[in-house]
């Protein structure tokens, strides 16, 4: 078995491992999301307490001071009752209706507040509705996560201990190289040949869509890397394989295309 072959071994291993780990790590982001969005909900809703709870404040103070006033008319009118003088009366008279004004503007306050206050309380409700709302989705997300998480374990140990005995198969310098090309370039570490046109013998990386030369397409059905210690794309640098179907079209004295015609070799 070639170097090439040996480390598309690994590779497709990886490819199986990255797409479990993007199927918990969506289920994660989700969660994310969710979180977010009720602390959200939560500091918003913890600002309009406070507000509120200030807004009350000043309401009662209002209140306060419409006590104040009321026992004060209330004593004046007590002192009109006894009252000795007209002139008396009248100066009793014109100091409660001065109470009766500030006692108004009090109560108008007061409630002005208190309109706001309902408000606010409404806007309370409406939030708290939308916690609960939120932790039971949010608790759908966590429960997703966690089985996604246990659902995947199992393979995910298998898959890495394959892994482990597939690498040691492959050369430490291939490896090193594989390692370095998956961290730069990713899933498109690996890339096969893809074939253009039989015809005129024109391939191409199906990485970066670049040409692959004939002789390179020969080595890989060959089993022979054109390089040491595999074939690598002069373009984008990726190592590059043949899949067994294209490899076998491809070989000489294979029959494809239309109408049955012979192959041609591709021997150059
Ligand atoms: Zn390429």
């Amino acid at each position: 078995m070639s170097v090439t072959e040996r480390l598309l071994r690994v590779f497709r291993v990886d490819q199986q491992l990255s797409g479990l780990q993007s199927r918990l790590r969506a289920a994660e982001r989700f969660l994310e999301e969710q979180t977010k969005q009720l602390d959200q909900i939560k500091s918003k809703r913890d600002a309009i307490a406070a507000q509120l709870k200030l807004l009350q404040a000043q309401a009662a103070n209002h209140e306060g001071e419409m006590a104040r006033f009321d026992a004060r008319i209330e004593t004046l009118r007590e002192q009109m009752n006894q009252a000795k003088t007209n002139k008396e009366y009248k100066a009793f008279l014109t100091e409660v209706n001065t109470f009766k004004v500030e006692r108004g503007a009090a109560e108008t306050a007061a409630l002005e507040l208190m309109t706001k206050a309902d408000d606010l309380k409404k806007q309370i409700e409406a939030l708290e509705a939308q916690t609960q709302e939120r932790t039971k989705l949010r608790q759908v997300a966590a429960d997703d996560r966690q089985k996604r998480d246990e659902e995947i374990r199992d393979r995910l140990n298998e898959l890495k201990g394959e892994r482990d005995k597939l690498v040691a198969e492959v050369p430490a310098p291939a490896m090193a190289l594989y390692t370095e090309l998956v961290r730069v370039h990713g899933d498109d570490a690996m890339c096969p040949v893809e074939e253009l046109d039989r015809k005129s013998h024109e391939y191409t990386c199906g990485g970066c869509q670049m040409a692959v030369p004939v002789e390179t397409v020969n080595a890989l059905i060959k089993g022979t890397a054109a390089q040491a210690p595999v074939t690598r794309c002069v373009s984008c640098g990726c190592i590059l394989f043949i899949e067994k179907e294209t490899a076998e079209r491809l070989q000489p004295g294979n029959k494809g295309g239309k109408g049955g015609k012979k192959q041609k070799s591709l021997e150059v």
